[in-house]
């Protein structure tokens, strides 16, 4: 009931897809909320962020792990910066598993890992969709990879898994900052990170 009262004093600024394998930027100010929504179920975004009046700073996945002491982030936690300012709060979230370890994929790391450069790739999609906004970005950060379920054995192992979010779950990031935020519905599709079938996103941009 209280959730409802919440949500319903918002105001949707605007919403658009993700399509599946590329990636979108747009500006975000402080006080406003990005809802990222699994439309089809199993598919990770992943999300980086830059300080709008100062594109050195940038959300550092290190300085949000120590500064959240812990490694799976959900409501109430912050994405820090490299700097060490909050970026976002984590407002709502109703999966509970991201994951904020795991390097974005990119042309080497499918060249390296999976003997495949010319696969779609999560960097390509940022830098791609940052320029189509009018931002060149010097290198792509490390990202908060949004809906990905990734466990750690007793010996410190990767388990890769496939996402627990469904059709139409979410998670809220509400701006500590104004921000320019990249996001790319990713394309691994060679382990079961997206359970094998990369879908688009949602996004939708929120005012309270
Ligand atoms: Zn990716």
């Amino acid at each position: 009931m209280m959730q409802e009262k919440q949500n319903s004093r918002r105001r949707k600024i605007t919403e658009f897809i993700i399509p599946a394998r590329r990636g979108k930027s747009f500006k975000v100010r402080k006080g406003h909320i990005i809802r990222v929504t699994d439309v089809e179920g199993c598919q990770v975004g992943d999300f980086i962020a830059f300080n709008a009046h100062m594109i050195s700073e940038h959300f550092r996945t290190s300085h949000t792990r120590v500064l959240n002491n812990k490694i799976y982030l959900s409501t109430g936690n912050k994405l820090y910066s490299n700097l060490c300012n909050p970026m976002f709060t984590i407002v709502q979230d109703t999966v509970g598993k991201h994951d904020v370890i795991r390097a974005i994929c990119s042309e080497p790391s499918y060249r390296v890992r999976f003997n495949y450069p010319d696969h779609d790739n999560c960097v390509d999609n940022l830098t791609q969709s940052l320029k189509e906004i009018g931002v060149e970005a010097s290198f792509i950060p490390d990202p908060f990879n949004i809906f990905q379920n990734v466990d750690l054995d007793s010996c410190g192992n990767f388990l890769v898994k496939e996402p627990k979010s469904k059709a139409g779950d979410y998670i809220e990031l509400k701006a500590e900052m104004d921000c320019i935020v990249a996001i790319s519905a990713c394309p691994q599709d060679l382990i079961p990170i997206n359970a094998g079938n990369p879908t688009p996103l949602k996004i939708s941009i929120l005012e309270e």
